[in-house]
């Protein structure tokens, strides 16, 4: 009888406690600042130089990017099979051009989905 009064007791308890999860996806945790999401470059005036930084302290080499016979980064790719948001591009880049955002929803049935490329400041042009 105890132990179903404790049982009852507990049931009651947490009918009027704030529930521990969340409705997802309609609501989000809040994320700090610091987090590392997708990541993104900006691409032209103020942007990517394609100085090689990135690619040389990307641990997993998920970092690619095309210039064209002026030496200037006409595309940009981050391939997300292999990234682990670690942060090191977006740290180490002298010239601030990548940013790993708040976006961390970017499961997909489709692999090709997971290479983003950047051109001028679009994605998968
Ligand atoms: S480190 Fe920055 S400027 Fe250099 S290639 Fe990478 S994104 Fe471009
Ligand atoms: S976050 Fe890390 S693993 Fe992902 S592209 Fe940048 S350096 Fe590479």
């Amino acid at each position: 009888m105890r132990a179903l009064l404790e049982g009852l007791f507990t049931v009651l308890k947490h009918l009027f406690m704030r529930p521990v999860t969340l409705e997802y996806p309609e609501k989000k945790r809040f994320q700090s600042d610091a987090f590392r999401g997708k990541p993104s470059v900006k691409i032209g005036e103020n942007g990517c130089v394609g100085c090689g930084v990135c690619k040389k302290v990307c641990p997993s080499g998920a970092i690619n990017y095309e210039k064209d016979e002026n030496g200037k980064v006409i595309s940009y790719t981050f391939d997300l099979n292999k990234c682990i948001f670690c942060g090191n591009c977006m740290y180490y880049c002298p010239h601030s051009a990548i940013t790993l955002g708040q976006n961390f929803e970017l499961g997909t049935a489709d692999k090709s989905e997971l290479k983003l490329t950047y051109k001028g400041g679009s994605e998968n042009d």
